[in-house]
């Protein structure tokens, strides 16, 4: 953004932010689960929905571009880094409410957009209730988790989301039932790609009590199952790739004899072939290449497209003269 654009917006944010809560030229390696990014130019912390919708309508007013981070597990910066203000659904705005009772039997909690999911699915259990239990390895928030309709061995959010609160670009609340959301694998509505930008607030989920320890015994083993076959402890961001329709992207690389393909710092994980990890101090050019190798072959010889699930942001780095 401009210089001036850039003090205007600084001065504009200054009362609503404390000191450390707005900074300037953020590596965005140091934010998502990949470790690779160029700098967010401006990144701010949000702490509360009021602080959010005053800061969304200082950005209208500046004609400013607003990016959205949460725990950065699906997402890919460029080198060249992401422009504009990106605001960050962190932990400071992840408040979890008390369970209240339903009419029908369940209970509600409300997650602001900022919560761990892991967090989140802790919590349920604390009080004994279920549904939640799938969530308990995806590193992402609850924002992101709404957002990709995050979901894992038979569950996804959207069976267990009552309603979602969201912001509009202007700094308007709007509210949604669960249909009103239109989930679908790894979307919903504020993904489609002709859909008003709209930021994730806070969602509420309906959770049917059960018993506790049943709960827990179910979180360790979808863990353990994770542990074992996807290579989480090395920088990914989950599949890189959605599953096309009727299979899975892993089986298809493999098949493809891709295990283990580098490009720089990246590579296709030995472990599980869905997940392209970056072992090797790679840079989000390495990362993209790899991508489209990967693509190529497949589509090559099984003829099917692989869409990335990874959500690609940013720009390039200014090209060098030769
Ligand atoms: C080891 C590992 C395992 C994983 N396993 C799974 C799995 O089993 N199932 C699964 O579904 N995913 C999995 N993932 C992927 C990832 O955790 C999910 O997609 C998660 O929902 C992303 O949430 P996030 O907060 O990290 O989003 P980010 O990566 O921060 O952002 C992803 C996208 O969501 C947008 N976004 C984030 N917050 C908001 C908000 N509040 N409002 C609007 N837009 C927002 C961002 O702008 C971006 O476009 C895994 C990732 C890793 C690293």
């Amino acid at each position: 953004m401009e210089e001036t654009v850039r003090a205007e917006l600084t001065e504009a944010l200054r009362p609503l932010t404390k000191r450390k809560e707005l900074a300037e030229d953020v590596p965005m390696s140091r934010y998502t689960t990949l470790g690779i990014g160029g700098p967010a130019e401006m990144l701010c912390e949000i702490t509360s929905a009021d602080q959010l919708l005053e800061i969304l309508r200082i950005a209208q007013r500046l004609g400013v571009t607003v990016n959205i981070l949460g725990g950065g597990s699906n997402l890919l910066v460029r080198d060249g880094g992401w422009p504009g203000l990106t605001l960050h659904f962190g932990d400071g705005f992840a408040e979890i409410t008390s369970p209240v009772p339903l009419p029908d039997g369940r209970f509600a909690i409300t997650a602001q957009a900022g919560t761990p999911l892991t967090r989140l699915s802790g919590v349920a259990a604390d009080a004994a209730l279920c549904g939640l239990e799938f969530a308990a390895g995806i590193p992402g928030t609850v924002g992101g988790g709404v957002l990709m309709n995050a979901g894992a061995y038979g569950g996804e959010l959207q069976n267990i989301i009552e309603g979602v609160t969201c912001a509009t670009l202007a700094g308007e609340i709007r509210h949604y039932t669960r249909a009103e959301m239109d989930f679908g694998y790894r979307r919903c509505r504020l993904s489609a790609p002709d859909a008003e930008r709209e930021l994730v607030v806070s969602a509420t989920f309906a959770l049917p009590p059960g018993d506790e320890d049943t709960i827990r015994v179910t979180m360790r083993e979808f863990n353990a199952r994770r542990r074992e076959k996807q290579p989480i402890t090395l920088p990914c961001c989950g599949s890189t790739f959605k599953r096309p329709p009727g299979q899975f992207a892993g089986a298809l690389i493999d098949q493809c004899g891709l295990k283990g393909l580098r490009v720089g710092g990246a590579s296709v994980s030995t472990k599980h072939a869905g997940f392209l990890i970056n072992d090797e101090d790679g840079t989000a050019a390495d990362y993209l290449v790899l991508m489209r190798e990967v693509q190529r072959v497949v589509l090559q010889q099984t003829g099917v497209l692989l869409e990335p699930e990874v959500h690609i942001a940013g720009v390039d780095p200014p090209a060098q003269d030769a």
